[in-house]
């Protein structure tokens, strides 16, 4: 089963996204703080993580920027959240590492669809090297 690691400070939408996942089978993980977000990725090694970029202590992007430092962790498939989603910020989320971003708000008929594309894309990108 899929473990996937919600970071998430807005408790509805953290609501939503753990039912739909466990409605589809993935074990969802949460920390409602980038510092728990950073924590939780190197001691339970899930296998997603959802990124909230706008978190009360440090931003998503920081989060990212921290987990990505640990060895280990780059086979963590890292997506974005975020409510804004402009031309530079994109860039700015490839850098750290992100490999996907979605925009609030989330559509729970769909996110579970569009993470597994995001899967099967990089899966693709892998073999095609
Ligand atoms: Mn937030």
């Amino acid at each position: 089963m899929k473990r996937v690691l919600v970071v998430e400070d807005n408790e509805n939408n953290m609501k939503l996204i753990c039912l739909v996942l466990k409605k589809h089978g993935y074990e969802p993980i949460q920390a409602f703080t980038g510092r728990e977000g950073v924590d939780k990725a190197i001691e339970e090694r899930p296998d997603i993580i959802l990124m909230d970029i706008q978190l009360p202590d440090i931003s998503g992007l920081e989060a990212v920027e921290q987990i990505r430092m640990v060895d280990d962790t780059q086979e963590i498939l890292i997506i974005a959240i975020t409510s804004y989603a402009m031309s530079g910020d994109r860039e700015k989320m490839l850098d750290v590492g992100f490999e996907g971003y979605f925009e609030k708000p989330i559509d729970p008929l769909t996110i579970v669809e569009d993470i597994e594309k995001i899967v099967k894309q990089r899966n693709n990108d892998n073999t095609g090297s």
